[in-house]
């Protein structure tokens, strides 16, 4: 799941994008507000967390403009002013949440979940599945055949992106922009190494196979037909 910070205050910004990484989000983050609107805009985010007063374009503005362009992924203000103002004018530019400077880590996740809850409970199921493969997101479990199997963050986030587009090949470069941040770098051969270990943990020892490498192109999951 990809999230997208909007926070010019570096120890702010930073501290967020740890604390959500480690919760095993894909996080982004910009500092300014007109690369906010851009990422936003083209960034396939599931949330974005959006400072006010932020260089360039203030996030009142971003959020406008996101909204403008028909985008409804959830967005959540995040600021030091807490006049009800404030909170008004973002729930009436179609904020999702708004939480006031200082918080607490703990709280900030919470809501983050609530948020990405609700929009999901609105969208799709929380389970999916593909043959005897099922994904459930919202206990962030896995399971073949009835037999739970574990997953890091990143496989997690990978077998997502996959199942949500089943039957589809997707390539790397795509793959890289869903599941890893903008800072990395998709000439390694990361992603590789990583659809073979989840690979391993959902196909090994199963007759049909789930994920399959199409060659020169990238990878797709779906259920194989019979023959
Ligand atoms: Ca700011």
């Amino acid at each position: 799941m990809k999230i997208l910070i909007v926070e010019d205050e570096t120890k702010t910004g930073d501290y967020l994008r740890q604390g959500l990484s480690e919760a095993g989000f894909v996080v982004d983050l910009v500092r300014h507000g007109t690369d906010g609107l851009h990422w936003a805009l083209e960034g396939e985010y599931e949330l974005v967390i959006l400072d006010v007063m932020l260089p360039g374009m203030d996030g009142w503005q971003v959020l406008r403009r996101i909204r403008e362009r028909g985008l409804t992924m959830p967005v959540m203000f995040l600021t030091a002013r807490d006049q009800v103002d404030d909170r008004v004018k973002g729930l009436e530019l179609g904020a999702d949440d708004y939480l006031v400077k200082p918080f607490s880590f703990a709280e900030l996740l919470a809501r983050v979940r609530t948020v990405l809850r609700r929009g999901r409970a609105a969208n799709d199921d929380a389970v999916m599945r593909v043959a005897d493969l099922e994904l459930d997101l919202l206990r962030r479990r896995a399971s073949r055949g009835g037999q739970r199997i574990d997953l890091t963050a990143k496989e997690f986030g990978l077998l997502e992106l996959f199942m949500r587009r089943r039957g589809e090949v997707l390539p790397r470069s795509l793959i890289a922009s869903q599941v890893w941040d903008m800072n990395f770098d998709s000439d390694t051969n990361v992603i590789d190494v990583a659809v073979r270990r989840l690979r391993l943990k959902i196909d090994e020892g199963q007759e049909s196979k789930l994920i399959q490498t199409v060659r020169g192109m990238g990878y797709v999951l779906d259920e194989p037909e019979d023959d």
